[in-house]
């Protein structure tokens, strides 16, 4: 019989042509490679099972055989035709799945892709100073207290025994708004708020933002920080001013650091002194590598800040007599400190926010 022999030629020629595809293990090919294998098979289905295909000839024949051996014929065809699409699809689902795995493990990790590094931020030099001579003042019992850096007349100047007409605003000038506010010209400002808020006696730091009306230059700007000091209590003297500002300049920059105080003048406090300590560099020898020290100028100190026995006039200004109750105060920039520290020259590039110059303080 003709026709069976061509459905049986017919099965016989997709076999081998399929052959290498029966036992098909995609394990360990790459996508690439399972992607055209899946293709292969795709053309290979429209070849023995698409229109123009033997098998859909053979389909024509069924009709065309006689009666009596239609039904045989029949039965024969599509046993071939289940058997053709069952191993195509069969190898098609085990590529399909193969493949939609591959790309999905593709998105999830990239390793060819290089890792992003996140960036990580550093502090200001500022900040960094700040935060250490924080812990050296709440270590040895003081609190750290913030408070407004817009001002009244009054907490700027008055409450500090600077009176209208009073020299010492001429020097603090500071900036003012049209309502009769005024940008803080120092952090004693803080002094007050605390011994109106806590009362007596008190142990605070208030480190912050200050303001004077100055023109830029290489040691002046309008806006910088200052870390002021206060301790009032009963029967605090002189000494205690001086075994403090020592203590923590100890613990700053060394146990060898000495300090002195020079006789001066502040509206807020009396006596007046201004404080040095020994220089950090050189220890107080005045020369460094065999050359003139930078930071103290070959003279061996370094000049800091002021301080003093709080005035009395200040301490009736919150209330607190001063029959019963001294105190002492002290204050200084900590743009000159971290100038010096890290041999800066000129203070400015510390506001330039200057990416290159940060970086240098990680
Ligand atoms: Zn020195």
């Amino acid at each position: 019989m003709e026709a069976k022999e061509q459905v049986l030629e017919m099965r016989g020629a997709f076999e081998t042509e399929f052959g290498r595809f029966v036992d098909l293990n995609p394990d360990g090919q790459s996508l690439t490679d399972a992607e055209a294998l899946l293709r292969e098979v795709d053309a290979l289905k429209v070849r023995h099972t698409g229109k123009k295909s033997a098998l859909a000839e053979s389909k024509k024949l069924i009709g065309k055989v006689s009666p009596e051996e239609r039904g045989e014929f029949g039965q024969l065809v599509q046993t071939v035709e289940k058997d053709i699409v069952s191993q195509i699809d069969a190898v098609e689902a085990k590529l399909g799945e193969y493949i939609s795995n591959a790309r999905t493990e593709l998105d999830r990790l990239d390793v060819t892709l290089p890792g992003r590094r996140p960036r990580v931020g550093h502090l200001h030099p500022i900040t960094i100073l700040r935060q250490k001579i924080e812990d050296i003042f709440v270590s040895i019992g003081y609190s750290i207290e913030d408070d407004r850096e817009i001002e009244t007349d009054y907490y700027n100047f008055d409450a500090l025994n600077i009176p209208e007409g009073h020299p010492a605003r001429e020097s603090q000038d500071t900036f003012y708004t049209t309502e009769g506010f005024a940008l803080r010209s120092q952090t004693s400002t803080v002094q007050i708020r605390a011994m109106e808020r806590r009362g007596v006696p008190i142990r605070i730091i208030a480190p912050g933002k200050v303001f004077r009306r100055d023109t830029p230059d290489m040691t002046h700007v309008p806006m910088f920080h200052q870390i002021e000091g206060l301790c009032v209590d009963k029967g605090i003297t002189m000494a205690h001013l001086k075994g403090t500002v020592t203590e923590w300049l100890k613990r700053l920059f060394g146990e060898d650091t000495v300090t002195r105080f020079r006789p001066s003048y502040f509206p807020f406090t009396e006596p007046s002194a201004e404080f040095d300590f020994s220089c950090f560099k050189c220890h107080g020898t005045g020369q460094f590598d065999s050359a003139r020290c930078r930071p103290c100028k070959g003279s061996g100190w370094i000049e800091l800040g002021g301080s003093g026995m709080v005035h009395p006039n200040v301490l009736k200004a919150v209330s607190v007599d001063p029959q019963v109750y001294s105190g002492f105060a002290f204050g200084f920039g900590l743009e000159r400190m971290a100038a010096l520290m890290y041999s800066i020259d000129d203070i400015r590039h510390m506001f330039d926010n200057d990416v290159r110059f940060l970086e240098q303080f990680r």
